[in-house]
């Protein structure tokens, strides 16, 4: 049996010389170091990826340029539905909401959670605006459906476009700051590092993708470092602003800044306390 099995065979393995042994196992142990070094520059190189997707996605907004001046034909997802005078407009730019109501509707999409968030956006609104959220009742033409996207960060159409629009938050955006964002686009508030004058307040030196300028629906005032609407500083997506200790963008603003609150009330002539 011990013949079958090849005693003989495994000679060669069992009577290598010591030196032999030596060598091969020091170069399977700088083989097996070189593995765990490649392992460990792979591992390295993943976490620091998963890290800067989660801290891009984020922060970025997805809504395109071409809606942020809020021009309502443009931005129609479905011309057969819902209140259609607006697209006979011939001006239907920064078309705003009606004594400053706002319809609503959850989608299905949404989570409980999502709901609680969405709930605190609103009263974010309601707390420093003269703007309420209401939900949607049988024949309201108008109405912005809030809706969950994990593909995006955020994406909402900009003022009222006539019928069906929609506020949608996903991945880690789903969060109350984050409907803030696109509830405020809603209303017709555009992105503050996108004003046509923000190289005045912001740098892009030595970025790849720098955010194109837009023209949008309201314009001018004072540049509003702290707004809702202004991307990360310290970055490509909302710029870099000479004095590194002044910080802007979402992680300084939990809702809605002081200057973006003046702002709605004045798109929405609101007055008095709220
Ligand atoms: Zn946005």
């Amino acid at each position: 049996m011990i013949s079958l099995f090849g005693i003989k065979d495994l000679q060669p393995h069992l009577y290598l010389d010591s030196t032999a042994i030596q060598t091969s196992l020091s170069q399977r142990f700088i083989t097996a170091f070189k593995m765990f070094e490649i392992n460990l520059k792979l591992f390295y190189i993943s976490i620091q990826f998963l890290l800067l997707a989660a801290v891009s996605s984020c922060y970025q907004c997805q809504t395109p340029d071409s809606w942020l001046s809020g021009i309502a034909r443009e931005q129609q997802q479905n011309t057969d539905f819902g209140d259609r005078s607006l697209l006979q407009n011939s001006n239907p730019k920064g078309k705003i909401w009606p004594n400053g109501v706002v319809k609503y509707k959850f989608h299905e999409t949404l989570t409980l959670w999502d709901i609680s968030e969405v709930r605190k956006a609103f009263e974010e609104f309601h707390t420093k605006t003269c703007i309420r959220f209401e939900p949607w009742r049988e024949g309201d033409n108008n109405f912005v459906s809030i809706e969950v996207d994990d593909s995006i960060c955020g994406k909402a159409n900009v003022c009222l476009i006539g019928g069906y629009q929609f506020a949608r938050f996903g991945g880690q955006c789903r969060t109350m700051a984050a409907m803030v964002h696109q509830l405020a686009h809603a209303l017709c508030l555009g992105h503050e590092h996108q004003r046509m004058d923000r190289d005045d307040h912001v740098g892009f030196q030595n970025c790849t993708n720098v955010p194109n300028k837009a023209a949008q629906f309201h314009q001018g005032g004072i540049y509003d470092y702290l707004s809702q609407m202004h991307s990360q500083c310290g970055s490509c997506d909302g710029g870099f602003v000479v004095d590194s200790r002044v910080k802007c963008g979402p992680d300084v603003t939990r809702g809605l800044s002081n200057l973006d609150a003046e702002k709605i009330n004045s798109i929405y002539s609101c007055k008095g306390t709220f």
